[in-house]
């Protein structure tokens, strides 16, 4: 992290007021060789108090966070804070723009190239810019998700556990006050393991809180509700912004995904009919729904089978699929144990 980041910008975030502007993120291409592209940031600022992050936009095409924290970004005054609320609410601009989830100038997807590199492509530079500008200022960084095109999510807030206890219990005590319907505990093992936001930030002690809001790569209401009344909790629970009519949180459901048990992948290409859906329960058995042959009309579908009990968080959500897409994936209680 010695190296210093190539993103620049003309915002002062050790200035108080409300400022909107863009990191610019160095580019050289045939038509723009001293070039840079906007990544949009709103700094709001009021005296000396916590930090917090907001991020949406980490992937491209996943909306309720991105226009939660477009509307968070017009509404709160310096004002009506203490501290600061740093807004980025299209953080891999490049892969927003094209509605994508990686990005089109490096097919690089954000949430895998943690800690990042500052002389990297364009996407390892915004994880560099994070982890070495961002992460140091911040007490509290949330990271909003969703499923994007491929995905389907039941709404639920995500820590990564740490080895260390206060780190931990800070963790569950914000997702908590998140107040999703569901929170799911998780490594990242199914995902991006030790390449994501939260694990870079795990070395600077600081408190991620990421969520899965909806998918499909659509926009739903009450995922981006959800985003608004929580991001808002968390601020008024640190102190940044104290506001007594919030909606109190409601009492979540800890969950975990113990193991790839819990993930069905496709065994073949077909178009997936699923018989559940998001915040299903399913037992270990329970039909999963179909793959049907799009070359061999008169073959049979293939019978989907849940190899685990479960509470479904997510789905597949285009029906045209190949072999080794994941399906669906499940969670279990914590606290309640095993129930396979
Ligand atoms: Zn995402």
């Amino acid at each position: 992290m010695s190296t210093p980041t190539r993103i620049w910008t003309p915002i002062d975030f050790n200035r108080d007021g409300k400022q909107a502007g863009s990191l610019r993120l160095p580019i050289s291409t045939d038509l723009s060789a001293y070039g840079w592209i906007p990544i949009p940031v709103v700094c709001i600022k009021n005296g000396s108090g916590p930090t917090a992050v907001l991020i949406a936009g980490t992937h491209g095409d996943e909306y309720e966070g991105q226009v939660a924290l477009l509307e968070l970004a017009r509404t709160i005054e310096a004002s009506a804070i203490t501290g600061r609320i740093i807004i980025l609410p299209a953080l891999n601009f490049p892969a927003v723009e094209a509605g994508r989830r990686v990005s089109p100038i490096d097919e690089g997807n954000l949430n895998r190239v943690y800690p990042g590199e500052a002389h990297g492509s364009a996407t390892q530079m915004i994880a560099h810019y994070v982890t070495s500008v961002l992460l140091p200022m911040a007490d509290l960084v949330v990271d909003l998700h969703s499923g994007g095109r491929s995905l389907d999510y039941t709404p639920c807030a995500l820590i990564r556990p740490s080895v260390d206890k206060q780190l931990n219990d800070r963790l569950m005590e914000l997702m908590r006050v998140f107040g999703a319907p569901i929170s799911y505990i998780t490594d990242g093992k199914g995902g991006g393991g030790n390449t994501t936001l939260p694990a870079a930030a795990e070395q600077f002690g600081v408190s991620v809180i990421t969520a899965e809001l909806g998918g499909g790569a659509t926009l739903r209401a009450y995922g981006k509700e959800l985003a608004r009344s929580a991001v808002l909790r968390l601020l008024h629970h640190i102190g940044v912004r104290s506001d007594g009519t919030l909606p109190q949180p409601l009492e979540t459901r800890v969950m975990e995904v113990p193991g790839r048990d819990f993930f069905l992948y496709a065994e073949s290409d077909g178009l997936f009919e699923p018989s559940v859906m998001p915040g299903d329960e399913v037992t270990a058995g329970q039909h999963a729904g179909y793959l049907h042959s799009i070359e061999r009309p008169m073959e049979p579908p293939l019978s989907l089978i849940f190899s685990a009990s479960g509470l479904v968080a997510c789905r597949r959500f285009p029906t045209l699929t190949k072999r080794g897409d994941c399906l669906f994936s499940l969670m279990r209680d914590v606290e309640k144990g095993a129930r396979t």
